[in-house]
């Protein structure tokens, strides 16, 4: 599903150049669910920007779904995102004044369904991640851990090959962000690829595999021998 090679990103301001992946090289098969750790500044942004189609490598390979994607232009990097990647942020990035239907419908706005499929679809999205009863409500009226669902269920409206999730639980208390945790868990087994950034380790327990960065490189890549099932 994703496959890295040699990845490199330097970053340049003026004479001062960073190197913050150093030649990573990574696979993440079909129904993997990854967590990548790392302490703060160790590339895991970069890491996940690139992996976004958001910003390209200095230097490597990376593929997609099939898709080499260090040979694409913009245009065809924003249409790669919309159709193959689903994102999860910290910070939810609902709109705050439209329903819970409406933020999941948005993706497939985008990507030109018509409207009647989109409600249809926005719908199901939304009973997957048990709101179903929530529909009508807007972003500002639900909890954090309902709002973040709300963003799962946008993640999945166009049926990525990935979802990508930048701590995810990280503006959640213990409990909501354990119900964060066994929605994913269930989207795994229902084969959905995730990649995940977390620091807590208690976290990283509940996926599959953990990958550890450290200044631009991975140190350790090994699978979570008891994984915590939570549901
Ligand atoms: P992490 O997400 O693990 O905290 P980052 O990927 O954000 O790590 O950063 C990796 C390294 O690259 C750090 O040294 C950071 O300061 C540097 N860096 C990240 N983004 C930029 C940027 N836009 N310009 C310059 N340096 C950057
Ligand atoms: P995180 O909290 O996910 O580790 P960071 O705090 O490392 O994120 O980075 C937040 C944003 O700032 C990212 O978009 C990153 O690219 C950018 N950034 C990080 N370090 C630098 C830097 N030294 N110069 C410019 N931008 C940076």
């Amino acid at each position: 599903m994703i496959k890295i090679e040699n990845l490199k990103k330097i970053y340049k301001n003026g004479s001062v150049s960073v190197e913050a992946l150093k030649g990573v090289n990574m696979e993440v098969n079909q129904g993997e669910f990854v967590s990548i750790m790392g302490p703060s500044g160790s590339g895991k942004s970069t890491l996940m920007n690139i992996l976004g189609c958001l910003d390209k490598p200095s230097q490597g390979r990376y593929e997609l779904d099939g898709e080499k994607i260090e040979e694409l232009n913009d245009s065809q990097l924003a249409g790669i995102r919309n159709k193959k990647i689903g994102f999860v942020f910290q910070s939810f990035n609902l709109l705050p004044r439209i329903t819970a239907l409406k933020n999941v419908e948005l993706p497939m706005m985008y990507a030109g369904v018509p409207s009647k499929e989109r409600r249809k679809r926005a719908i199901e999205a939304l009973e997957r991640v048990g709101l179903g009863d929530r529909l009508e409500h807007k972003s500002s009226e639900l909890s954090g851990g309902q709002r973040q669902r709300v963003a799962i269920a946008r993640a999945l409206v166009n049926q990525p090959a990935v979802i990508l999730a930048d701590e995810p639980t990280g503006n959640l208390d213990t409990k909501s962000g354990d119900e964060i945790m066994a929605i994913f868990q269930r989207l795994n087994e229902e084969g959905v690829t995730i990649v995940m950034v977390t620091h807590e380790p208690e976290i990283a327990q509940h996926t599959k595999r953990v990958v550890t960065f450290r200044d631009g490189e991975i140190i350790e890549d090994k699978f979570v021998e008891n994984q915590i099932i939570l549901h």
